[in-house]
């Protein structure tokens, strides 16, 4: 039995691996039997959760960032926030004088301000996305971060996105590909972390850094194999060996990938699916 309140992250080492198709699913299936539950789009660089649903509400929240502001008439070009800055966000010559913020790195992190002397750095908001929020029609909600183009890192998107969800009994947070630190930002605030996965060598790698840095993170972690039939059975081997509880099996079926790509559900075109996904949640021991 999971607590009143539990956030799910569906996750996996690359993209194109089925775990959108396990978040909107399970999302699904859950809203169905009428629990309340949140899917928050995590992938903000190319968020696409929302094809698979129709909403009644929308409202879009603009998200922003502090990025300093150097007042060249006041600098002394002494080159201290330069040296506080970790991000490598401000170019500074000292011969001759050269001082430039560089947006694209800056991680509002407000260092520079604290290192300034001189009084010569302000602050302004610099757009980053948005986030936007959809009521569907049983309101429950889905919350999408999306970047804007030329933006250096998703994580505030994230962070707000998650934010957005509010308190459901459960929500689930489809994260971004990969484990570097738009994935760590998203499965640090998960209680659990659904891993997908499909049974290739490539698949195995993926998964097997995935749950190294899980296990580093001391976050609880199942699989889903997606796509089982193409490949070998190398990653069962792997669960095994590593006492990794195995959730559920997606089958390489034409059928389903069908489905999908014609931007549908398989827990809608087919109640074995929906039962399936509904029963996940009992699956998973915290
Ligand atoms: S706010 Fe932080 S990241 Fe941005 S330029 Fe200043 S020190 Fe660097
Ligand atoms: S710390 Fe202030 S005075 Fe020194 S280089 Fe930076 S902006 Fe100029």
């Amino acid at each position: 039995m999971l607590p009143q309140s539990f956030k799910i992250a569906i996750a996996s080492g690359k993209g194109g691996t089925g775990k959108t198709l396990v978040a909107t699913n399970l999302f699904h299936s859950l809203s169905k039997a009428g629990i309340s539950a949140t899917l928050v789009d995590c992938d903000a660089e190319a968020p696409n959760a929302k094809l698979f649903f129709k909403s009644s509400e929308e409202h879009t929240r603009v998200v922003t960032q502090k990025a300093p502001v150097i007042d060249e008439n006041k600098c002394t070009f002494c080159g201290k926030c330069h040296d506080w800055c970790n991000y490598h966000a401000i170019f500074f010559l000292p011969q001759p004088p050269v001082i430039k913020v560089i947006e694209e790195l800056c991680h509002g992190c407000g260092a520079c301000l604290a290192a300034c002397n001189y009084g010569a750095i302000t602050e302004k908001d610099v757009e980053l996305g948005v986030v936007t929020t959809y009521t569907l029609p049983n309101r429950n909600i889905l919350a999408e971060a999306r970047m804007h183009t030329g933006v250096y890192s998703p994580v505030p998107l994230i962070k707000a996105g998650i934010k957005a969800a509010g308190d459901h009994r459960m929500v689930i947070m489809d994260a971004p590909p990969g484990t570097s630190c738009p994935f760590l930002q998203t499965v640090a605030r998960a209680d659990y972390v659904v891993l997908v996965t499909e049974p290739t060598p490539f698949g195995l790698s993926d998964l097997k850094q995935s749950v190294e840095t899980l296990r580093e993170m001391k976050k609880p972690a199942g699989v889903i194999i997606n796509r089982v039939g193409m490949g070998n059975d190398e990653v069962y081997d792997y669960l095994t060996k590593e006492n990794i509880p195995l959730l559920m099996e997606i089958p390489f079926e034409r059928s389903i990938a069908s489905i999908y790509a014609k931007g549908k559900l398989i827990a809608e075109a087919d109640a074995k699916w929906e039962q399936l996904f509904l029963g996940l949640p009992d699956k998973i021991h915290v």
